[in-house]
């Protein structure tokens, strides 16, 4: 592989899709990292010379600005020291704006140093795109950590193509424009020629900031200018690998794992999940609840249904973090010291990543999914959920504030404020007739095949290539 050739096609990601994994003589090398997006676009980006992805290499990284490959693909790492990542990722990414942009579910905090290393961080990132670009190329940025690239970057290249995607909710105009920094953060991603969004909602809100704080015109719906130049705005809702959850799930090693699994739970009835990261926009604590008091009210048995809650570990040195890991630690406690028996709690918590395998077999063995998000771009388990019930079995209660809400309406959708409401759609999905969740998984399979990931990334980057003519 020619690892100094520019690039035609350019992914600028806050992290690089991989990891340093330990080899059995001790020694370390890189792997490719687990997760959607590198599923995503590793099949555009590898084997191929004249595309790379950017982005920051983690913490076991050197500051090496080398360009290097990992299975065939071109990696350009973007140096962070530790103060960096303290201000841009820890601070402004995830206790500015992630909180703020989910409707403020956490607590949001504003400090200038946060936004001072956030700029520092997009800059550079810039920078690093700059130099590797072919002329004319394409670049689609990712995500609320990298903001300001597509502003900084035209400056630096205006010849080239730039995308950018937002993979969480694009909040309301009235949350946003609490940032003291808002007009330099929306004119930072008006540096694009195409913003993408989860939903149509996202793309409205941003067209009324915009307008609002006048960085833009409005010249259309969907359609702005800024510097003389057309930005279009787009729905975008980002799929999965459809047909590898579908694959996985009717293998005999998955089938054999999950018969295993519901063994182990002692064979109920019914078998409700949850699987998320533990954060607080996640609606945990409000599914627990809902099932405490299912319990409570005598219209679930502790002898026929079990609860297993997966809480994958997530950005524990934040207080908001461990606070919600305390609450949801409480509840399950209450709920399995007051139903549970010797060998047979009712709820089974595990705080542990699981790996693909591990939840495919979970999402095998469960006859209900819960997805209960305050707020959630999109939430792509619901959509692992759907892809693994290749039978049509099963049922799934789902957030009208996940993304995914807006295209998966044969779910049992429900407002996760409303625990009354949460109830009665866990009831319902645990008596729904066979009949039934036949009739609706089949509808919303046809929508998770039909708009796979692969569906995502052509979407997006043919909509990038006939915007407006780069300079
Ligand atoms: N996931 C995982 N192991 C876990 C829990 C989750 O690999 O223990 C994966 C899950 O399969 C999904 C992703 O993490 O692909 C979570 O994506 P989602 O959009 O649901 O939420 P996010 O964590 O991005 O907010």
């Amino acid at each position: 592989m020619v690892i100094a050739q520019k690039s035609q096609l350019v992914v600028v990601a806050n992290r690089l899709p991989v990891r340093r994994v330990e080899l059995e003589d001790g020694s370390t090398e890189w792997a490719t990292s687990p997760g959607g997006l590198v599923s995503a676009l590793s099949p555009a980006l590898q084997e191929s010379t004249d595309r790379c992805w950017v982005g920051w290499a983690g913490s076991d990284s050197t500051d090496s600005t080398e360009p290097f490959a990992v299975d065939g693909m071109k990696l350009v790492p973007v140096p962070v020291t530790a103060d960096e990542l303290d201000n841009h990722y820890n601070g402004m990414s995830n206790g500015t704006l992630w909180p703020l942009y989910h409707d403020k579910v956490g607590p949001v905090e504003f400090h200038r140093h946060w936004f001072d290393g956030y700029r520092t961080v997009n800059k550079r990132f810039a920078e690093a795109t700059a130099e590797v670009a072919e002329s004319g190329a394409t670049v689609w940025i990712q995500d609320y950590q990298l903001h300001m690239v597509p502003g900084f970057l035209r400056r630096l290249r205006p010849d080239l193509r730039i995308g950018f995607f937002l993979h969480i909710p694009f909040p309301p105009a009235e949350l946003f424009t609490q940032l003291p920094w808002r007009e330099r953060l929306a004119e930072g991603m008006l540096g694009a020629d195409l913003i993408g969004f989860q939903t149509p909602r996202g793309a409205a809100n941003f067209q009324r900031v915009a307008s609002f704080l006048k960085v833009a015109t409005v010249d259309g719906k969907h359609r702005l200018k800024h510097d003389a130049r057309e930005v279009r705005l787009g729905a975008y809702p980002i799929g999965i690998d459809a047909s590898r959850y579908e694959n996985a799930a009717r293998s005999h090693e998955i089938e054999e794992r999950s018969r295993d699994l519901r063994a182990g739970l002692g064979n109920p009835r019914t078998v409700l999940l949850g699987v998320d990261r533990l954060d607080y926009t996640k609606g945990i604590d409000v599914r627990l609840r809902a099932f405490k008091e299912l319990l409570a009210d005598g219209v679930l048995h502790p002898s026929q249904v079990t609860m297993v809650q997966v809480a994958e570990p997530s950005r524990d040195q934040v207080d908001a973090y461990a606070d919600l890991r305390a609450r949801v630690e409480q509840l399950v406690s209450e709920i399995n010291g007051d139903y549970g028996r010797v060998g047979f709690p009712v709820v089974h918590y595990i705080h542990q990543s699981q790996d693909f395998d591990e939840l495919m077999s979970l999402y095998r063995a469960a006859d209900v999914m819960l997805v209960t998000p305050f707020a959630d771009g999109m939430n792509l388990v619901a959509k692992e959920y759907v892809a693994a019930r290749y039978e049509e079995s099963g049922a799934m209660v789902l957030s009208e504030f996940a993304g995914a809400a807006h295209q998966l309406s044969d779910a049992l959708t429900v407002n996760p404020y409303d625990i009354d409401g949460v109830k009665a759609a866990v009831a319902e999905a645990v008596n729904m007739s066979p009949e039934e969740q036949r009739t609706r998984l089949r509808a919303l399979r046809e929508v998770v095949k039909s708009t796979d990931v692969s569906f995502w990334v052509e979407s997006f980057l043919n909509d990038l290539a006939v915007t407006a003519d780069a300079v």
